[in-house]
């Protein structure tokens, strides 16, 4: 079937284990303040391409990718095209690669169903612990999230998580040692990825004519994400990666 593609990237060392190939996938129904990536949030837009378009694609890079590597397929929100996200990972399944999902975990376990089986490994974003304040960060409930992360470790699934780190949102002792709680809990969750936020998308929100809602915050400096990595450190020891 076809779906919409917003780009292929070749070479990534973030998005999973070794070199991977990212396929960025159109449509988010979330609306993150700090999204970099605004021009995936409609769905019917980008490339509109069949799946074994899509596979050969990544195919091509795979002398490259194969021995430590495999594909991530990223967005947007990748789940909001679930049957085309499944014959993808379906696909590159059936090709011997190791297969990633990143998604900010708004999926429901229907739909995490469909693709369970074809994905070795979940990087799934914790947008807020406290759901009020996911509301007011990116416009959704993080229930879903939640409900998600017990599915996946009922599977024994492996997950790695992203905390994007946001100056008086995510960053206070108390969240810290909220979230290293709630990570400690899960014993299929390998590692927490901890993105300083930046304001590098400001000038696609101008191109886009969007409201730059993140701009009102500042960038971190060294000292103080040093002391953060410390904390985090401190509670989750090498499961911290900054
Ligand atoms: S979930 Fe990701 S793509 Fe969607 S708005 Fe948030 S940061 Fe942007």
């Amino acid at each position: 079937m076809k779906g919409y593609i917003s780009s292929i990237e070749s070479f990534s060392a973030l998005d999973g284990p070794g070199i991977r190939s990212v396929v960025f996938l159109q449509g988010c129904p979330l609306r993150c303040f700090y999204c970099h990536n605004p021009e995936t949030w409609k769905t019917n837009d980008g490339m509109h391409l069949e799946s074994s378009e899509v596979i050969n694609r990544v195919n091509r890079n795979l002398k490259f990718i194969q021995k430590r590597g495999g594909v991530t397929i990223s967005g947007g929100e990748p789940t909001m095209q679930i049957d085309f996200l499944s014959e993808l990972l379906e696909g590159f399944k059936s090709s011997g690669l190791h297969t990633a999902v990143d998604t900010s975990g708004y999926v429901s376990i229907e739909d995490a169903e469909k693709i369970v089986e074809f994905t070795d490994l979940f990087i799934v974003d914790i947008k807020h612990m406290d759901n009020h304040i996911c509301q007011q960060v990116t416009g959704k409930s993080n229930e879903n999230m939640i409900a998600l992360l017990k599915y996946l470790e009922d599977k024994q699934k492996k997950v790695w998580l992203r905390s994007v780190l946001l100056p008086g949102l995510t960053d206070s002792e108390e969240y810290i040692s909220r979230i290293s709680s709630y990570v400690r809990s899960l014993s299929n969750v390998e590692r927490l990825e901890l993105l300083p936020c930046h304001d590098l998308a400001a000038n696609k929100y101008r191109q886009m004519g969007l409201n730059n809602r993140f701009s009102a915050y500042a960038n971190y400096d060294i000292k103080t994400l040093q002391k953060i990595k410390t904390r985090y450190i401190e509670l989750l020891g090498e499961k911290v990666v900054i």
